[in-house]
């Protein structure tokens, strides 16, 4: 049975696709490589998948249900649903155009998976927990998402929530907890951090630098959702994929420094409107239901995306 992957030719849905074949699997990408960064990148991002005999590839919008229409001949079992807007930031300067990607765009693929009885992977974000200031969180804890963003994909889990109660269409929701690693979005602090600090040039941290992040590398994320396309379920089912270790600002900026062989210029800065002072996911869950187990340390993983980022030449 054929796997769809919608915004696969994204950071995390390109490398999703290249294992799913590597594991034998046939995979149709569904993407509009939209301009939120280089198309040049995503369409290098497609490379493996493009010669492989296994990989087929849609252009096409979920804003729009035609986009869909050439999927309707196709047999597949499973949609894994990455095609979004990403980034907290950018949704507070355009929030409409998140709401039609991120939410009319996923009942579109709900519409889809509906009639083809397929089951739903959905990528969410541990930004729907938001200023819930009570780490660690669980998946049921009290969710307040902020950013147009957050809002966006809780609208998204309440569509699949929706589709599963009103139409049975099967769904695993994943909070993926902030993802690094070769292919990183070029909007993410990572990329940006690893790129100012290889150059030698400043870098801004809002606030004294003790605010902690639960980074996650991109192979243990994809291990998490490999999981959730196997796994048997009957109903709607949330997860968080994190690391579940706290990582300071300070602490990753001193890492990226050894990595890159640069001492950090840092300048701190007051601490922005609706920071969170921590995000921390309680992988309890997942562990259990998806035998997920992240094995990456931020030191290794800092180690592959530099790595990544000197190879292509964007450092
Ligand atoms: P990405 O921007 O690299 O990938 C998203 C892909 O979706 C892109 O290739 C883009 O062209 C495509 N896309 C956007 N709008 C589309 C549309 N209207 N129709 C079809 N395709 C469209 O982002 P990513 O970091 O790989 O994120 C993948 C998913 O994971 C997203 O849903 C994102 O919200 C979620 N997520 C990511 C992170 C992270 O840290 N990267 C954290 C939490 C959740």
């Amino acid at each position: 049975m054929k796997i769809v992957v919608t915004g696969g030719a994204g950071f995390i849905g390109s490398q999703l696709c290249e294992k799913l074949l590597d594991s034998g699997r046939s995979v149709i990408v569904v993407d509009n490589f939209d301009d939120f960064y280089s198309r040049k990148r995503k369409i290098e991002n497609l490379k493996k998948i493009k010669a492989h005999p296994q990989g087929d590839i849609v252009v096409g919008d979920i804003r729009r249900l035609q986009s869909l229409d050439e999927l309707q001949n196709e047999e597949f079992g499973v949609i894994v649903h990455l095609a979004a807007l990403a980034g907290v930031g950018p949704s507070l300067k355009s929030p409409s155009v998140y709401y039609d990607v991120n939410i009319n765009g996923t009942e579109n693929v709900l519409k889809l998976a509906k009639v083809k009885n397929a089951k739903v992977v959905f990528g969410s974000s541990s930004s729907v927990y938001g200023i819930n200031g009570d780490t660690p969180w669980k998946e049921d804890c009290t969710n307040v998402p902020i950013s147009p963003y957050a809002i966006s994909k809780i609208a998204g889990e309440n569509l699949c929530q929706s589709y599963n109660f009103n139409y049975g269409v099967v769904s695993t929701l994943l909070r993926f907890f902030t993802v690094y690693g070769p292919r990183q979005r070029p909007d993410l602090a990572i990329f940006k951090f690893i790129q100012r600090i290889h150059r030698g040039e400043e870098i801004i941290i809002f606030g004294d630098g003790t605010a902690t992040r639960d980074y996650t590398f991109v192979e243990d994320i994809l291990n998490g959702i490999l999981s959730a396309i196997s796994v048997n379920v009957a109903e709607k089912q949330t997860y968080n994929l994190g690391n579940s270790v706290p990582v300071s600002l300070n602490l990753l900026v001193d890492t990226i420094g050894k990595v890159v062989g640069k001492t950090p210029k840092i300048r701190y800065m007051e601490m922005q409107h609706g920071d969170v002072p921590h995000t921390l996911a309680s992988i309890d869950a997942a562990k259990k239901m998806l035998n997920y187990a992240p094995v990456v340390s931020i030191e290794d993983g800092i180690k592959e995306q530099y790595k990544w980022m000197s190879k292509v030449g964007v450092v």
